[in-house]
């Protein structure tokens, strides 16, 4: 029983500025601050957080981030034995944020684009484990660790962030596709902007090979639909202060969950109070909550 985590660890360089610079120009920025990010990274640390055996799958550098990115991984008790060293620098994400909140991202692989399916011995995992991707990895990859997983008895479990169209070959090896709606609706071509239309959405992805769907819905919650199944979950009343991450909280908390042997209508509902915590603080891996902190907020709606 483990969760392992094929994906992408970057570092995440923030300035805090008054307003953009136009090209050629030059302004003074408010603050820098530098945090762990990558999806891969901030899903395995929700795994992790929520008591799952927890290992990455990735790629590094032998810049200076990148220790700061492994010192991240041996912190939160996630095994790297399989984030191979390249010569060369670790995933970065440039993020500038101007004062009404607006936003400009540069996301330089990096590192990230080295990952390795053949180097992995999936069988050393034990059976029954699962297995959590995202997109930013490359996705030649990502589909030989998922038939891989496939053949070792592995639950695999993608969310397809950023979406881009799959090829059937890797669809056909997910057991379940977590898209958040942007994603659904991008990958299934359906406007979804409620319940309704997000089981509409999940079966022309059903219909495209994969076994089951979790549209994540926000402060709607998420709903699971499959062939024969569909399980709606309200999200937890939360105060949001920022929303960085929920997708990650409930992707690591719901694969745990999963690998625990828990109920799909079980993990839904942890994963959603997972989801709904991590709006509750400001960052990533920051905001991801603890087993224990998802069980007392549950406690509250028994
Ligand atoms: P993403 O971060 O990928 O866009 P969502 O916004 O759908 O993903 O959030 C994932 C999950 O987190 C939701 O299914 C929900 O359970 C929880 N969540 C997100 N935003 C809120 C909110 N405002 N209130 C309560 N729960 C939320």
């Amino acid at each position: 029983m483990s969760v392992v985590v094929p994906g992408s660890l970057n570092i995440d360089l923030v300035v805090n500025l008054d307003r953009m610079p136009n090209p050629g120009e030059t302004v003074h920025g408010r603050t820098f601050l530098t945090f762990p990010g990558g999806k891969g990274l901030n899903q395995a640390v929700g795994a992790a957080r929520s008591a799952a055996s927890t290992s990455m799958i990735g790629a590094l550098g032998n810049d200076p981030y990148s220790k700061t990115l492994r010192d991240v991984m041996a912190h939160e008790s996630i095994n790297d034995q399989y984030v191979r060293e390249i010569d060369g620098a670790c995933g970065t994400a440039i993020i500038e944020v101007d004062s009404s909140g607006q936003n400009r991202i540069v996301v330089i692989p990096g590192a990230n684009a080295e990952m390795k399916a053949n180097e992995v011995d999936i069988d050393a995992f034990g059976t029954n484990s699962v297995m959590l991707a995202q997109l930013e990895s490359p996705i030649a990859e990502l589909t030989m660790l998922f038939k891989g997983a496939k053949e070792a008895g592995f639950t695999t479990i993608l969310n397809p962030a950023p979406a881009v169209q799959l090829p059937a070959e890797f669809l056909q090896v997910v057991d379940i596709l977590i898209p958040n709606q942007f994603e659904a609706e991008l990958l299934s071509g359906i406007e979804v902007d409620s319940k309704e239309a997000a089981v509409t959405g999940a079966k022309k992805l059903l219909a495209q090979g994969v076994k089951a769907v979790v549209v994540t819905l926000g402060e709607l919650g998420a709903i699971y639909v499959s062939d024969s199944e569909e399980i709606f979950q309200e999200a937890f009343a939360v105060n949001p202060v920022d929303t960085t991450a929920a997708g990650d909280a409930f992707c690591g908390a719901f694969a745990a969950e999963i690998d625990r042997g828990h109920s799909i209508a079980e993990s839904l509902r942890y994963a959603c109070a997972a989801g709904g915590l991590a709006t509750t603080k400001q960052g990533a891996v920051p905001s991801v909550p603890t087993e224990l902190e998802i069980r007392s907020f549950l406690k509250n709606f028994a």
